[in-house]
């Protein structure tokens, strides 16, 4: 079901169950004032009656002639005196009689002071009455046709207001909901139009900050990230290919121009030589590519076990200086510790090793001495490794940037590379809830630190 139609339902019924209870109200107080009004006239009617019979001496005769008279336009009432002894002196219709009175009910009567109570729909009053030392009983009994007829004009008048009323309730709320989702079918008109195309497109926001408004705006903002993320995908891409193009286009022309004629051993040696050099250029990087990958997985796909860093780091020490027997890797703990805890993570072998080996790796590269030296400490909550290095340092105006994928500073032409080390470094280092600073000084040195939560 739909908003728009659920809305209103629910407004109409919840309208609906207020009138009807307004109007349940009124009705039973009609009812309740009607019953009261009429007993108060019986009342009086039967004073009067009992007035004139027993006061003003009118006779039972003249008596019966006002009753049959006034019976002919009104409902009149029908009044009946006794004696304390259960004795007739006087009644308006005995032809009638619609009240059989009882010697039990003139006892109640006289005991009570007053009775009152309904024949079929007929009200009936008793009551007891002093006149000159002698007690009587008197009964009126009349039924309400005016009272009645009124209340029954009240139920058919509440019954049309309510069903009116529901009508027009529901129809208002229709419109009203229409209206108030009005800005809602604009949005979803304008999203539909939005792809990858054209994710320049931006939803209206008004001035108000309404509810809508701010849908709008946070999903505008969600339209801005999405933008970003696709044009620093179509970076990515684009990078990659120009990173793929530059050894492969080298290998190609170094390769057609040994062809071309024919060329010494050693010439062809230093073709060889330099295929060979761009080729690994380019498994570097495809392993790169692979690890950036694996760090931008989503958490739930990654392994996750317990791991002392010192052991990782040994291994990090031992994989590079396989291939780079030149590079002087230092590692020492600056704390003593006898919690192993303090010095473990919760991570990736693979990942944190990757990382590891790409800032040891900078920290050798980018100095004359090829050392790097590695750190390891802890504090109440976080182990910290700090990779320090003597080099050439990173240029300030440098330093915002090297996080970003492919950017090289620079102080690039002292060392190979392709930039994606650092942004894959950070990333690793997020995966495992963990955070990288970096420090560096001109000429000086640089200094990169880690910190990762213990266990
Ligand atoms: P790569 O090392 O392949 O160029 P990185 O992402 O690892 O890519 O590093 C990005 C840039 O940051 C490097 O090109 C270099 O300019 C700078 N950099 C990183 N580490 C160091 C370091 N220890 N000393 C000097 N410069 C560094």
């Amino acid at each position: 079901m739909k908003i728009r139609l659920w809305l209103t339902i629910l407004f109409t019924f919840i309208t609906a169950a207020i009138l009807l209870v307004f109007a349940a109200y009124i009705y039973l107080s009609a009812k309740q004032s009607r019953e009261k009004e009429f007993y108060n006239l019986l009342n009086k009617e039967a004073l009067t009656k009992v007035n004139l019979f027993l006061n003003a001496h009118v006779d039972a005769g003249t008596l019966h002639t006002i009753y049959r008279n006034n019976r002919k336009i009104l409902n009149e009432v029908e009044v009946a005196i006794y004696d304390t002894s259960f004795n007739l002196l006087y009644h308006d219709a005995v032809d009638l009689d619609f009240v059989k009175e009882t010697r039990g009910m003139i006892d109640e009567i006289v005991k009570k002071k007053e009775i009152r109570f309904y024949q079929e729909n007929w009200q009936v009053i008793g009551i007891s009455y002093h006149f000159k030392d002698k007690d009587y009983v008197i009964t009126a009994a009349g039924y309400d046709e005016y009272g009645y007829s009124k209340l029954s004009n009240l139920l058919t008048n509440i019954c049309i207001v309510f069903v009116l009323s529901i009508l027009i309730i529901y129809l208002a709320g229709w419109f009203f909901v229409k209206r108030a989702f009005a800005p809602v079918s604009e949005i979803t008109r304008k999203v539909k139009n939005i792809s990858a195309t054209n994710l320049d497109l931006r939803l209206d926001t008004n001035k108000s900050k309404d509810e809508l408004s701010q849908l709008s705006s946070t999903f505008n903002e969600m339209l801005n990230r999405l933008e970003d993320s696709f044009d620093a995908q179509k970076h990515f891409v684009a990078n990659i290919s120009h990173e793929l193009r530059t050894p492969l286009s080298a290998i190609i022309t170094e390769l057609e121009l040994s062809q071309i004629k024919e060329r010494s051993l050693e010439e062809y040696k230093t073709v060889v030589q330099q295929a060979l050099s761009d080729a690994k250029k380019l498994a570097r990087l495809s392993n790169s590519l692979l690890d950036f990958a694996k760090a931008s997985y989503d958490l739930s796909e990654i392994h996750f076990k317990a791991l002392r860093l010192d052991e990782l780091l040994l291994d990090a020490q031992l994989q590079l200086q396989k291939t780079n027997p030149d590079y002087d890797i230092d590692i020492l703990f600056e704390k003593e510790f006898d919690d192993d805890d303090l010095i473990s993570v919760k991570g990736n072998a693979y990942l944190l090793q990757t990382a590891f080996v790409n800032l040891i790796e900078n920290g050798c590269k980018f100095s004359p001495d090829k050392q790097c030296v590695v750190a390891i400490s802890f504090q109440e909550a976080n182990v910290i490794l700090k990779f320090s290095d003597k080099g050439i340092g990173i240029p300030p105006e440098d330093l915002s940037h090297i996080f970003v994928p492919f950017y090289r500073g620079s102080n690039q032409k002292m060392a190979e590379g392709n930039g994606i080390g650092l942004p894959m470094t950070q990333k690793i280092i997020a995966l495992h809830k963990g955070n990288i600073f970096v420090q560096s000084d001109i000429g000086k040195g640089t200094v990169f630190t880690i910190e990762i939560p213990h266990l």
